[in-house]
């Protein structure tokens, strides 16, 4: 198996770990403090990685900010339909961003094994963002989408998307997949304090998904 098949395998894996970790935590309060985690991580992904990505190599960053901005009060206003609507268009915006992950990796020439581990790493807070998401689904529905979102990285590597296409579809991805997390992170800061100790904690959380989310950007 060559490096790039290895950390694609790897990647896919560490995204089950995550959204199992969410799925199988029957503990609300530490259920809270995994998606608080995975929040803080969406947030510093957004906007330290999906969003440069789309204005450095697509359309400029006039048009990108359009684009996210856009997106995002289309996305906000989708709540009029329920919750499980904007739930729905950030899951699709993930899963777009899944799929872009494996067009990068197949694209470039060498990966560092630094690179390589915080790129697996960082999809471990991904499957979690992903799988909390999709809060209100059955359980049956929110495994599929976990197993079916992470085959989209190797299926990206071999579908190869034309980067012309990419990046306005990223922009307008971020926008939507931030208006969902935000709307994700009222409901946790909300009423999914519930069974926690303390704001402290799934507040330490989210800063800890910060810091993770700022490393996978820089070093991946
Ligand atoms: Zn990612």
């Amino acid at each position: 198996m060559d490096t790039k098949t290895a950390t694609l395998c790897l990647a896919v894996g560490a995204e089950w770990a995550g959204a199992a970790l969410c799925l199988l935590t029957r503990k609300s309060a530490l259920r809270t403090v995994f998606a608080a985690l995975g929040m803080g991580f969406l947030f510093a992904v957004v906007f330290g990685d999906i969003l440069p990505d789309a204005g450095l190599y697509g359309s400029g960053w006039a048009t990108t900010l359009a684009l996210a901005g856009a997106s995002f009060a289309l996305a906000w206003s989708l709540q009029g339909f329920g919750s499980a609507a904007l739930g729905a268009g950030g899951v699709a915006g993930l899963g777009f961003h899944n799929l872009c992950e494996g067009v990068e990796i197949a694209a470039c020439s060498a990966m560092s094994p630094l690179a390589a581990a915080a790129f697996i790493a960082h999809k471990v807070p991904e499957g979690m963002v992903s799988v909390s998401l999709t809060e209100g689904w059955t359980m049956a529905k929110r495994t599929a989408w976990a197993v079916g979102a992470a085959c989209l990285i190797p299926l990206g590597a071999w579908m190869a998307i034309p980067a012309a296409f990419q990046a306005p579809v990223a922009a307008v991805a971020s926008g939507v997949v931030l208006a969902a997390g935000l709307k994700a992170s009222i409901r946790i800061a909300k009423g999914g304090l519930a069974g926690t100790e303390a704001w402290g904690v799934p507040a330490a959380a989210a800063a800890a998904g910060v810091a993770v989310g700022v490393f996978a950007c820089v070093f991946a």
